[in-house]
């Protein structure tokens, strides 16, 4: 099952080897593609299973196998971009010599599409919930000891609970800790931790039963998925971010990486719909961050607001985004990135193309 058939021919299934020190096992898989990154490579160790899926495109490489001893939980993933060499590094508990890496598990050593592969779910524990606004908390949780796993940028998870007998599945998209970058690394340096910012619905299917997990309980999170790329942010000069309620959330680590990254961008815009002042996610975060960085504005826009809201009112309108999207020079090179209910970023997207947007130009975030 190494080699699909309706795979491009010039896609080649990757292959693997391993190799031992008396203390190490290294497994090396030969991608044989460029462009891969750390991000590429998710590797799951529990319970004695040793399961490595490696995403190549729409295509996923899975090592899956019954390690024939028993290894130590932290795991080490290096990527050589320029070969795509990946090289797992298993520390061994004891120091003695393997005869063989283990007993190959479903699907072992095969190349299929993301379709094929489905979605594989690791235990997470919640380790903490802070209220963002009446109905919006950011919950962290911490992945199993024996996983490596990044989200991408712009990519989701989902989580997935059983609720009187049933499961039930639903996609997040992973924010920040915070949008104070002197703090963005302190708190959890590693990369164990994942930050998801969650609206709960009282009458919803999932969120209430979700928002009643204590501290220290788990929750299934899915490898990442997603279109978005981060080579869309490259050589940018202007982004533009249209959001609507939690639509933010795949806006925090996009106005992040641009703003810290992409050397020759001129400008970030937020324009973020809410319903009234109090849903506003991040409200002064996004302020604090304007005041300190010229390159960035936020307007928000509330389509239920008291009397005395003086800024912008109404939801998405061909003037308000006319007046938003404006690109400072005729040329300059632009992403408008939106966000929200399915019906505001449909909405979203024709009137960019009526404003004469390519479609590279725009990126919707849809279901
Ligand atoms: P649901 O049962 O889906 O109900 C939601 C609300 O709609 C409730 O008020 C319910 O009463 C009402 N409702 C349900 N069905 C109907 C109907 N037929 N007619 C009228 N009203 C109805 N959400 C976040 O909070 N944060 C994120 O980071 C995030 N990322 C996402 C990423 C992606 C790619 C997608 C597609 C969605 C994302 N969402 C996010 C939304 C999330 O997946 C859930 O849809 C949301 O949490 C609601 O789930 P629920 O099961 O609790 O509510
Ligand atoms: P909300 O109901 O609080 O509405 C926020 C704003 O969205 C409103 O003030 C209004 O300006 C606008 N809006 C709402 N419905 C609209 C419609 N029918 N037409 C035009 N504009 C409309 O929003 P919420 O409860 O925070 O919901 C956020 C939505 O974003 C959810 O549906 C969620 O699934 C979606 N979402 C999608 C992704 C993704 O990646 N695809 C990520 C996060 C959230």
């Amino acid at each position: 099952k190494s080699q699909v058939p309706d795979l491009p021919a010039k896609e080649i299934s990757p292959s693997y080897d391993w190799f031992q020190t008396e203390s190490l096992v290294t497994i090396v898989i030969y991608t044989k593609q460029k462009d891969m990154d750390s991000e590429s490579v998710i590797v799951d160790y529990q319970d004695g299973c040793f399961r490595a899926e490696i995403v190549i495109k729409d295509y996923s490489y899975l090592l899956h196998t019954e390690l024939s001893h028993e290894i130590q939980e932290d795991i080490t993933v290096h990527v050589a971009e320029k070969t795509g060499k990946v090289e797992i590094v298993l520390k061994k508990k004891d120091n003695v010599s393997w005869k063989y890496l283990g007993h190959p598990l479903e699907n072992h050593n095969s190349f299929t599409t993301h379709r094929e592969t489905g979605l594989y779910y690791r235990k997470c524990q919640l380790i903490s919930k802070v209220d963002v606004t009446h109905d919006t908390k950011l919950y962290c949780l911490m992945l199993p000891p024996g996983t490596h796993l990044q989200v991408p940028i712009g990519h989701h998870v989902y989580l997935k609970q059983t609720v009187t007998g049933t499961e039930i599945v639903k996609p997040y998209t992973p924010v920040l800790e915070t949008l104070h970058s002197n703090l963005k690394e302190s708190l959890h340096p590693n990369n164990k931790y994942i930050y998801i910012m969650i609206k709960i619905y009282h009458t919803g299917l999932f969120t209430p039963y979700f928002n009643c997990l204590q501290i220290g309980d788990c929750v299934s999170l899915s490898n990442p998925e997603g279109t978005f790329k981060k080579s869309q942010l490259q050589e940018l000069e202007e982004l533009f971010l249209v959001a609507a309620g939690t639509g933010f959330t795949p806006m925090i680590k996009i106005l992040n990486y641009a703003l810290t990254n992409i050397t020759n961008l001129r400008k970030v815009k937020l324009m973020f719909f809410n319903k009234t002042e109090g849903d506003i996610l991040w409200r002064n975060q996004l302020e604090q961050l304007a005041d300190k960085e010229r390159r960035f504005e936020v307007e928000f826009v509330l389509s239920e607001p008291t009397c005395e809201w003086t800024g912008k009112q109404g939801r998405i309108s061909l003037p308000l985004l006319s007046e938003f999207v404006k690109r400072s020079l005729e040329d300059s090179r632009v992403l408008i990135c939106i966000c929200g209910p399915a019906l505001f970023t449909e909405q979203g997207i024709r009137l960019l193309k009526d404003l004469n947007f390519s479609q590279e130009e725009v990126h919707g975030f849809t279901a």
